[in-house]
């Protein structure tokens, strides 16, 4: 023990990286548990920038374990170049492990993503057209090809043939393309299979073994709470299951192996792709938020919407994930504001009010946010390292924040680096600051 989740509290995209980057030094092993190469996480160590899109960030410490669990869907291309690519970093990929039971990405995954958006025109969900939706498709249809089936050339062809049948229809129009010969597929696959035979393992008995020693584990989600399949902003979400939950299943470890759950918030809200965002700013003042906070896709490059923090939708995801601890990243890019807005309340049609976190999606895309406003700061937030150098203003910001909410505020992000970072009272008191210190 202890077992700690990571979690997105908004759209994604909130600094998980960094705070993960932070917790898994004093880990024994860092674990992803859902999604895919949709994620990505931009870690910036001494100066040097790094984008990790399969690898848990952890690969750059060098006693602690990373491993992709069961639950996170692999493009073998995309692992396979970013294990060249930190090798060639000079990064030891020793301490990586692939679960033997987590599902791949197939080529045909990403042709039916591409036709599939394609197909929904106006009305697209704003998937990363990676293939991650339709590899969860075929696993939740028994037709997905695993990791461990890279090493059995007989059983990869079949499954290859038997994934595809039902797909011919939707496949016709790539039907010329040699990524969908079957033979040219097998040969590909079982390449990968070598490439990546040496990190293949039972991840789910390393966790368990980890923490059965007293070894503690970091579970590292990807994307955010509101994107979850079932309790995000349906259809307008990821393919799985985002929520502190998942990590148990995406990993094989049990309910009450987890202690800790950290949920990740920016000090303000941002949304990739299309689907309700109540707090969305349009005007010029969202163009100079997205440029202070440097607001474009890890992956994508796609630039990001905007708005003020939505504190009805993260106390929504304080519930469903029970969050344990709040860490506000960015708190730097609200500097020079003279008011701060915070949504405390939705008004939708007919001037209804609602307070709590609307299960009705129609509801949802009508509602716009009820604010209070608190006062801002203009000092520069860069070089604070304790809560006693914050302005005051930044200091109310944060209460007023935790106390909506109801979950203490662990970690502060005041810029990009890795050492621009407050741990706070509450924070200097849990398990992960606690073995740091060890
Ligand atoms: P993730 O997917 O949740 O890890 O988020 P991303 O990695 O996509 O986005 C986080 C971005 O914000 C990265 O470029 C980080 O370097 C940057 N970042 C993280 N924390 C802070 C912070 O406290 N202040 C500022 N200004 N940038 C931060």
């Amino acid at each position: 023990m202890p077992g700690i989740v990571i979690v997105g509290a908004q759209w994604g995209d909130e600094g998980k990286g960094k705070v993960t980057d932070l917790l898994a030094e004093p880990a024994d092993l860092v674990i992803r548990f859902q999604g895919g190469n949709n994620a990505g996480h931009t870690i910036v160590r001494e100066g040097v920038t790094w984008k990790f899109h399969l690898i848990p960030s952890g690969i750059l410490h060098t006693d602690t374990l990373c491993a992709i669990g069961n639950g996170v869907v692999i493009d073998p291309k995309v692992l396979t170049d970013e294990i060249d690519g930190l090798r060639a970093a000079g990064i030891d990929l020793s301490n990586l492990r692939v679960s033997a039971n987590a599902h791949l990405i197939m080529p045909y995954h990403l042709m039916l993503d591409h036709a599939g958006e394609a197909r929904l025109g106006k009305l697209e969900i704003g998937t990363t057209r990676r293939g991650i939706g339709p590899a969860y498709e075929d696993k939740a249809a028994r037709l997905g090809i695993r990791v461990q089936d890279l090493l059995d050339e007989k059983i990869l062809k079949k499954k290859i043939i038997a994934a595809m049948a039902p797909k011919e229809l939707a496949l016709r129009p790539f039907a010329k393309s040699p990524d969908l010969d079957l033979r040219a597929m097998t040969e590909a696959y079982l390449t990968y299979g070598h490439r990546l035979e040496q990190y293949i393992a039972d991840t789910s008995r390393l966790t368990w073994e980890t923490l059965d020693s007293g070894g503690y584990v970091l579970f590292e989600g990807a994307q955010g709470t509101l994107l979850d399949i079932d309790h995000g902003t349906y259809p307008f979400v990821t393919s799985s299951n985002p929520v502190a939950s998942a990590a148990c299943t995406g990993t094989g470890a049990g309910p009450k192996d987890i202690d800790e759950i950290w949920g990740i918030t920016k000090a303000y809200a941002t949304r990739v792709g299309a689907g309700p965002f109540p707090t969305e700013i349009h005007d010029e003042f969202a163009d100079r938020l997205r440029e202070a906070g440097g607001e474009y896709g890890t992956t994508t490059g796609r630039p990001r919407r905007v708005g003020w923090i939505d504190l009805v939708a993260l106390r929504y995801a304080a519930r469903i994930n029970t969050l344990t601890a709040l860490c506000v990243t960015k708190l730097d890019v609200l500097t020079g504001l003279d008011r701060i807005k915070v949504c405390v309340g939705y008004r939708g049609a007919e001037e209804a009010r609602f307070d709590e976190y609307p299960y009705h999606q129609t509801v949802l895309h009508q509602v716009t946010g009820i604010y209070e406003e608190l006062p801002g700061w203009s000092e520069d937030l860069g070089e604070c390292r304790s809560e006693e150098d914050l302005p005051q203003a930044a200091r109310d910001y944060l209460a007023y924040i935790s106390d909506f909410v109801n979950v203490p505020v662990t970690l502060l992000g005041v810029g990009p680096g890795r050492e621009q970072v407050i741990w706070t009272q509450a924070g200097r008191q849990t398990a992960p600051a606690q073995r740091a210190a060890v």
